[in-house]
């Protein structure tokens, strides 16, 4: 089902106790899938190494098994792959495509503050409005919110995107530490 996961990971391999901050209760109905109903969206904000794109992909799989469709990209392969499309001529089929899934996963958002990037921001737009009140879109950023204008170098545009993510979006914040850094840290103990 051309989902593009980059991990097998599943919710079972999440280990909460890790992550306190993560409410389980409100992951573990995320992935009862009610959100696809009516078009829900998703947001996990958390700083790097704190499970937000194994969240995600923990979801899109259930999603999967559940058979819906399901697509993962990254913001900036998106924005890639719109830009391309756009100098093609394949624009219209390029939106097609990012909103067939019942459910797309856009994984680092807002991820460096590089120069702005109006084409890449004109898709994303364009992708997320297009999908709002229709299908599902989980978003991951080590972003919080409030720094998207600033990000992206156009606060309307932020805001915009904002409005229509979280009409009927949840948040997931994670404020915890990183488990990368974490597994470093139990491996460097044990030399
Ligand atoms: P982020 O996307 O927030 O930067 P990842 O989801 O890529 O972080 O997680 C980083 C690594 O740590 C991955 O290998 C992931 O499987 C692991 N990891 C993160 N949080 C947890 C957790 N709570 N339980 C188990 N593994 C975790
Ligand atoms: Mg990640």
């Amino acid at each position: 089902r051309f989902a593009c996961l980059p991990h097998s990971w599943t919710l079972d391999e999440f280990d909460f106790a890790a992550q306190p901050g993560v409410d389980e209760k409100l992951v573990r109905e995320l992935a009862a899938l009610r959100f696809l109903d009516d078009a829900g969206n998703v947001l996990f904000v958390g700083p790097p190494g704190t499970g937000k794109t194994m969240l995600a992909v923990a979801l899109a799989r259930a999603a999967v098994d559940a058979g819906h469709r399901v697509y993962f990209t990254t913001a900036a392969e998106l924005a890639k792959r719109c830009r391309k499309a756009a100098l093609e001529g394949r624009w219209a089929t390029a939106m097609r495509f990012y909103c067939g899934p019942r459910l797309l996963v856009i994984d680092e958002f807002a991820y460096s503050r590089t120069a702005p990037d109006p084409d890449a921001n004109a898709a994303l737009f364009e992708v997320i409005n297009r999908r709002y009140l229709k299908s599902s879109t989980i978003v991951t950023s080590h972003a919080g919110v409030a720094s998207w204008g600033d990000r992206l170098a156009d606060p309307m545009l932020a805001a915009a995107l904002l409005d229509r993510l979280l009409h009927r979006g949840i948040v997931v914040a994670i404020d915890g530490p990183s488990y990368r850094m974490r597994a470093h840290q139990q491996r460097s103990n044990q030399l």
